[in-house]
């Protein structure tokens, strides 16, 4: 995470806010301002220089009144317990507004996976799973990919898990690679869903998606879908995407005359979102600095690739065309870009409902994984589609009803699922 800012404090600031504004009872806001579940975990690897490495794992289990909770592991080496933290929490802001029955987690492990072969990589996935079996599974904790981890990584935790208790139990993690349990239409799923509700937000605006033009930071999972939806879904141009490179060790902003090729750039990406840069070049691209992709021209911006990157600093440095802010990342901006939409008439998508595509997919997976019985892409997005539409629709709706910014509304509908969901449950009687 950049800079300074502490993402679970960011995450309690903004909860914080709307409890005041939904006068909630403090000793209720107080259960939801922690995670329930903190595992803090040490996890040997051998190596293949045949050096025993110990890293340190997590998992945090925010809230799971509403169904098992649910979130992705993410191998990274800026990784913290407090950046965990935050993500759970948003996890259950995020399934509960996107309306699907599941709490919010989050795992991770402090490592550079580019620095592991992939025989080392397999060793971690499923030491992580012997730390934390007892603790998961498809009624209690469904962990899915997140930054730093594949497809490929989610059916080798699967198959740890299924081997310790002793049967097939694909429905355990989610995001497994198809013919091993996948969905289809999974891969595509954050970005799309990104794109679905960028696509309602102009609809609500009067905004023309063919005269459109987005700035997109990050060519991961998320944004490289965003990018590709936003150019064939809405008939829009991106004029730039950027991207850590993982060789130079810093980041670069991609643009050409135009507008962005999405489709040729996918050829050229690697498995961590690293642009080759030289056939970029090579194929007329223009490489500027990280910070570069924030000052295009654009009338939608779409940070993309991790928390804390819209800060009041690199605002100062925005196009002053944007329209929409559409958080394809988690906690990308700050408070005080908050203040500087809400000044600036700016429409913010905010994270927990402009990224839910991903979490939504995987739910749909887990159906299919119980059902045994798999869905076509068509209908799996199709219904991702139907999803979004109707999560976006019912926060615009609570925004204009209570007058209330876009996140704040967003927060107004999940606090009010959860609250209810723990008190159907009982949970709040002091029965319990
Ligand atoms: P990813 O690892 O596939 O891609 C991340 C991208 O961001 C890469 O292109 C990387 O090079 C780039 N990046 C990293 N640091 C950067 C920097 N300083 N400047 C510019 N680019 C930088 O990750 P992802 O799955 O696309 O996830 C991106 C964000 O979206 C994260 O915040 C993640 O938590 C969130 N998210 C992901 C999903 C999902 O389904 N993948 C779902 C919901 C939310």
């Amino acid at each position: 995470m950049s800079g300074q800012i502490n993402a679970f404090e960011m995450a309690q600031k903004q909860f914080d806010g709307v409890a005041k504004q939904l006068k909630l009872d403090p000793g209720v806001a107080e259960v939801l301002r922690w995670p329930m579940r903190e595992f803090s975990f040490r996890i040997p690897v051998r190596l293949d220089d045949g050096s025993l490495k110990v890293f340190q794992g997590f998992r945090v289990q925010h809230n799971d009144a509403r169904g098992p909770n649910k979130g992705g592991i993410r191998f990274a080496a800026n990784e913290t317990m407090d950046t965990v933290r935050a993500l759970a929490t948003w996890m259950t802001w995020k399934c509960a507004v996107a309306d699907i029955p599941l709490g919010g987690g989050k795992g991770g492990i402090i490592v550079d996976p580019s620095t592991l072969t992939v025989n080392e990589k397999e060793e971690m996935c499923r030491g992580w799973v012997r730390a934390m079996w007892k603790n998961i599974g498809p009624r209690n904790d469904v962990p899915a990919p997140d930054i730093g981890t594949t497809p490929q990584m989610m059916g080798w935790m699967m198959d740890e898990y299924s081997r310790l208790v002793g049967q097939y139990t694909p429905g355990v993690f989610t995001g497994k690679p198809l013919g091993g349990g996948g969905s289809l239409g999974r891969t595509e799923a954050t970005g799309y869903g990104v794109i679905y509700t960028v696509r309602e937000a102009m609809k609500h605006l009067n905004i023309d998606g063919k005269n459109s033009v987005a700035a997109i930071q990050g060519f991961g999972n998320v944004s490289q879908y965003a990018a590709a939806g936003f150019v064939e879904m809405l008939g829009g141009t991106v004029a730039c995407v950027s991207c850590w490179d993982r060789h130079d060790k810093k980041a670069y902003t991609y643009s050409k005359k135009g507008g962005i090729d999405p489709r040729f750039l996918l050829t050229i990406v690697d498995e961590y979102g690293t642009i080759d840069k030289s056939k970029a070049q090579d194929a007329g691209y223009i490489v500027e600095d990280g910070d570069a992709w924030i000052t295009k021209e654009a009338n939608v911006l779409i940070p993309a690739a991790m928390e804390g990157q819209v800060t009041a600093d690199t605002i100062s440095k925005m196009s002053k065309g944007i329209k929409i802010v559409a958080e394809g990342a988690n906690g990308p901006c700050t408070p005080e870009a908050d203040e500087y939409f809400k000044k600036n008439n700016i429409f913010d998508i905010p994270d927990f409902l402009c990224n839910a595509g991903g979490v939504t997919t995987s739910y749909f997976e887990q159906v299919q994984n119980d059902m045994n019985f798999y869905w076509s892409k068509e209908e799996v997005l199709g219904r991702l589609d139907e999803k979004m539409t109707s999560a976006f629709n019912s926060v615009v709706d609570r925004s204009e009803k209570e007058k209330v910014y876009m996140r704040d509304a967003a927060y107004m509908v999940a606090i009010d699922r959860v609250v209810q969901a723990m008190h159907l449950r009982g949970w709040l009687t002091g029965n319990s």
